[in-house]
């Protein structure tokens, strides 16, 4: 036997269930060749081999991030961020630098001010400043919560909107660059990304999530252009990224009609789901729950499916042998779909790996019909670091005794239910899902780094059908490992501020700590 790559003197961790551990692992052709001791990794390297030493570092099977909107990420890496902004006069000096940097005619695209926050001033930004500070490009500046955006004379001459368009705002027969409602939906329209653009996402995206250990991920909406995306960087060997893909539910029909479905593709891109959604989310006081919530106490949320009709997807689905992944974060929304989910097996019992979405107002209750329909739980442990602290959204939303319920993936884990973790990429960053989780404030929550790290991995490759050959370090899968700079399992608490020193996919180094 002889290897490209050895790594010796390695707390290698596999991750797998029998909790093994070596010193030094091999790599050969994109797969794991061995493992064992130094000793042994030794007497199998020859001239060729890349000798690395990792000085007693910790060696995991690479992250995979179960739900993100990769190429959307990538995209926006491309917009001018906003979101720090102290005045309006520092915001408009940014988008005079960012516009400079751009060709004379390319839109100047950026987002997350909010002029609530400004010093100098609480008005938007109207056409004329933002004429001054980018007079050859057209601008478009989306407001921190989606639903306001400012543009310039250029833009509103491109984006040629009819002027009774609602939120088209116009004063003394002048539009004034500020577009509401209708018009920022139109406006989004015209402005999506093509096929080419979310191929440089992808591209994009790919950098960080090498530099943060993610060797897979599952983009969760997914339509014909990011597909195309995806497939033509496929094809020309420059996916360096193992993807999944979410279709929405609108290709359900033709998916079935071809018989495709999950784990259709190649060790770098296949077919995963079909997304579905079933409510909105607690930020925006639209996850379905069955009490009100605490800070607006008519309200119950809201279902984006009448029962029937939800009923009828998710039947469709799971006749045609196609998994699907629900989006449900409510209580209400969470007893919805597992309705929908036993009628189907009560048709005809099936392990299609469906999976829930976030599922972050989940009872006991639920967990158990979870574990009896073999339902995945697919979840954000993020959301507990960005949410479920003392005095975070939840508990100004639901209350305390709710938000000590919340994303409880210690009883997940417990009764048996498939956990999987990703990002949703707020943010996209497994070392600080991973920390959230063992670091979490409540016992449903809080969980071990074993079992934050092998939902972070196993998990993935579980939901995706893949676990046969990636997700733990085994000789014969694919050679796909992070080297950290921190030992997880002995310095808890400082798991968010480890970072990734190697990242390897395929056998080959991607990223490497300079
Ligand atoms: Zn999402």
């Amino acid at each position: 036997m002889s290897v490209d790559i050895v790594i010796i003197n390695a707390d290698v961790q596999a991750l797998d269930e029998a909790r093994d551990s070596f010193s030094a692992v091999g790599i050969d052709d994109g797969k794991i060749a061995f493992l064992g001791s130094d000793k042994a990794a030794k007497k199998i390297a020859n001239s060729k081999t890349r000798v690395i030493d990792a000085r007693g570092r910790v060696v995991l099977p690479g992250f995979i991030d179960a739900h993100t909107h990769f190429a959307y990420m990538g995209v926006r890496e491309g917009y001018l961020d906003l979101s720090d902004t102290a005045s309006k006069h520092e915001a408009l000096a940014r988008i005079k630098k960012f516009a400079l940097c751009k060709d004379a005619g390319q839109w100047v695209i950026g987002s997350g001010w909010d002029e609530s926050h400004w010093s100098d001033s609480n008005e938007y930004m109207n056409k004329e400043e933002l004429d001054a500070v980018a007079p050859d490009n057209p601008v478009l500046l989306r407001r921190v919560d989606g639903h306001l955006d400012c543009v310039n004379t250029r833009a509103l001459k491109i984006l040629n909107l009819p002027v009774d368009t609602v939120g088209y705002e116009v004063v003394d027969g002048e539009p004034t660059g500020v577009l509401k409602e209708d018009a920022v939906e139109a406006a989004a329209e015209l402005l999506e990304p093509s096929a080419d653009e979310f191929a440089s996402g992808i591209t994009a995206a790919t950098k960080i999530a090498h530099r943060l250990g993610v060797t897979s991920i599952q983009d969760a909406q997914v339509d014909g252009r990011m597909l195309k995306a995806y497939r033509s960087l496929n094809q020309a060997g420059e996916l360096n990224i193992r993807a999944s893909l979410m279709l929405t539910t609108d290709y359900l029909d033709e998916l079935a009609t071809l018989g495709l479905g999950a784990g259709f593709g190649d060790d770098m891109l296949q077919l995963g789901p079909i997304k579905v959604f079933s409510d909105g989310s607690i930020g925006a006081g639209t996850a379905a729950i069955s009490e009100p919530y605490l800070d607006n106490p008519r309200e119950l949320g809201l279902l984006m499916w009448e029962k029937g009709d939800l009923e009828r997807i998710v039947l469709k689905a799971h006749k045609s042998d196609i998994q699907l992944a629900v989006h449900a974060i409510g209580d209400r929304a969470i007893d919805l779909v597992l309705d929908c989910f036993e009628r189907a097996n009560s048709q005809q019992m099936k392990d299609l790996r469906h999976r829930i979405e976030h599922a972050e107002m989940l009872s006991d209750e639920q967990i158990a019909r979870m574990k009896k329909l073999n339902i995945i739980a697919s979840m954000q442990p993020n959301f507990v670091g960005q949410w479920g602290l003392a005095g975070g959204m939840y508990d100004h939303r639901l209350g305390r005794e709710r938000t000590m319920r919340m994303n409880p993936f210690a009883s997940v884990i417990e009764n048996g239910v498939p956990l999987v973790f990703g990002s949703d990429c707020m943010p996209f960053d497994p070392l600080y899902g991973i920390h959230s989780a063992v670091n979490a404030p409540y016992p449903l929550q809080r969980i071990s780094p074993e079992q934050a790290l092998r939902a972070y991995t196993i998990g993935g490759a579980y939901a995706s059908f893949e676990d046969a050959k990636k997700g733990t370090l085994e000789v014969g899968k694919l050679a796909d490992l992070v080297m950290l700079d921190g030992n997880p399992f002995n310095e808890p608490q400082g798991i968010k501020d480890m970072s990734v020193e190697m990242t390897i996919l395929d056998g080959k180094i991607v990223y490497e700590k300079s």
